[in-house]
């Protein structure tokens, strides 16, 4: 006999969207997490004495989707936008970027961003598109920042990834006013928790600290085992059906290493899952935020021109550089507040993903000094805090997020398809509408989960 109708694992975006959608129709849920808390990739923490909180997790709400505006409205959350001048550095300087400079002529990353958008072949790697068309050496400049924007952005590793999946993810942005990016003043997390606070008593059991070990299925059962973080065994939870919406990562390490921490198994293993994974990558995804006493990068006019500012950014909201750490800065513009956001992702961010906390957060601040042209030691006297959480290492997460690599576009749609209308599967690598790796992409696979599950049963039944 069935505790619950659907038993979901996993409560991140994904699968809070999908137990709000399944209880709104009257069906029983329990929503298994590993972690003391929901939201999963998105982490939004609040240290006495921040003066925003911070995000040690996801970040922007990349355009505008209506997953998270209607949420947000809802919830009466306050987003802004994260407006201001980018910043790049050219031979070794900072300056400002001109949007309008770069018309996709000959030897500019933009005409290798409209060969992307255009691409009609066979699907290919994006390090194999350049080695075909843009080898040329008046390309070399483009095809660094190509190469910075698809291992920076989508934690991709450019022998890897999918042209024709870059296509899709650049059309579903324009689609979205994905060139703008909104903040969540109040938290990201707010958005997920009000999910979690409106779920009805009655019908949704939530089970934190609980580690989901093995889900034993066949047609109309499951039967999941969890245990606490430590090991110790929790019991069963049985139901009708089950939704898998554990990351990319643990997936995957679930079938190559099924006695791994936070690994869970599927016993039988279910059919074509394990091929469609090969297809997708996990990417990682490396950000620390450091808080100073104040915003030197952009000091009142007055303080600018008193020679101690070697290097000044004022109205910065990005700064990308080639540091070989950690490149990518940001700030919280127009909110002027002393933070700043370092962010590494892709073969940059894997090798860090082995190093202790300490140790990123050192590498981090000797970045921001080598790309602001500072002494370290100058930085570490204005720091007052400083936050890093290593999704790499984390057992419950096993990376940043994930993507498609060549001739994988069909991989996502195979990785979500229901098996025998009792194991279900949601989460951003689930994504068919290219926002992989977005919240707003994660919300969506859990609402279409939850409407196939409602396709395949009937409450109580
Ligand atoms: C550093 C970083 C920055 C990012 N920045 C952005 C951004 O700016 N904008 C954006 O849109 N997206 C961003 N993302 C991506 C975004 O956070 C994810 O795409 C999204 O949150 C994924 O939601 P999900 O439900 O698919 O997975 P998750 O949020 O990972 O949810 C899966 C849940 O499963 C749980 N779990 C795992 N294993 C087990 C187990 N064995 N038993 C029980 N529970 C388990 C996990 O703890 C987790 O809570 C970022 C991600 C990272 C890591």
């Amino acid at each position: 006999m069935a505790d619950y109708d659907v038993v979901i694992i996993g409560a991140g975006a994904a699968g809070l969207a999908a137990a709000t959608a399944l209880t709104r129709h009257g069906f029983s849920i329990a929503l298994v997490e590993a972690r003391n808390r929901v939201g999963g990739r998105v982490y939004t923490v609040r240290p006495v004495g921040a003066t925003l909180p911070i995000e040690l997790g996801a970040d922007f709400v990349h355009g505008r989707p209506s997953e998270i505006f209607g949420l947000a409205t809802e919830a009466g959350l306050r987003l802004y936008e994260h407006t201001g001048n980018t910043w790049a550095t050219r031979e070794g300087r900072p300056e400002p970027e001109d949007a309008d400079e770069d018309h996709g002529e000959d030897g500019n990353v933009a005409a290798i961003f409209a060969a992307i958008q255009d691409w009609r072949g066979d699907d290919r790697s994006l390090q194999r598109l350049l080695d075909e068309r843009f080898a040329d050496a008046r390309w070399a400049g483009a095809r660094g920042e190509i190469r910075r924007y698809a291992e920076g952005f989508d934690a991709a590793e450019i022998d890897r990834v999918s042209v024709a999946w870059l296509q899709q993810t650049e059309l579903a942005s324009d689609a979205i006013d994905g060139e703008r990016q909104f903040r969540v003043l109040d938290g990201y997390d707010r958005v997920l928790t009000w999910l979690r606070d409106n779920l009805p008593a009655s019908l949704a059991d939530i089970r934190l600290l609980s580690v989901a070990r093995e889900l034993r299925w066949r047609r109309g059962q499951a039967s999941l085992s969890i245990t606490a973080p430590d090991g110790e065994p929790l019991g069963d939870i049985n139901a009708r059906a089950a939704l898998v919406t554990v990351p990319l990562g643990v997936l995957q390490r679930s079938f190559d290493e099924p006695d791994s921490p936070g690994a869970l198994q599927l016993s039988p293993e279910p059919p074509g899952k394990r091929e469609a994974m090969r297809l997708l990558g996990m990417g990682h995804a490396m950000k620390v935020v450091l808080q100073f006493s104040d915003m030197f990068w952009d000091p009142l006019p007055d303080r600018r021109a008193n020679g101690h500012h070697p290097i000044t950014l004022p109205g910065v909201s990005f700064f990308f550089s080639d540091d070989h750490v950690m490149p990518t800065w940001w700030t919280s513009h127009p909110v002027a507040v002393p933070i700043l956001t370092g962010w590494t992702g892709g073969p940059r961010a894997a090798a860090l993903v082995d190093a202790s906390d300490e140790t990123i957060l050192d590498e981090a601040v000797a970045a921001l000094a080598r790309v602001l042209g500072r002494k370290r030691r100058d930085l570490e006297k204005l720091l007052v805090a400083r936050y890093v959480h290593n999704w790499g290492a984390d057992p419950y997460a096993r990376g940043g997020y994930s993507y498609v690599c060549a001739g994988g576009v069909p991989a996502p749609a195979a990785l979500a398809e229901p098996v025998d209308d009792t194991l279900f599967f949601a989460g951003e690598a689930t994504s068919t509408t290219g926002h992989t790796g977005m919240v707003h992409g994660a919300l969506q696979t859990g609402y279409q989960a939850a409407e196939a599950l409602l396709r395949s049963l009937r409450p109580g039944q």
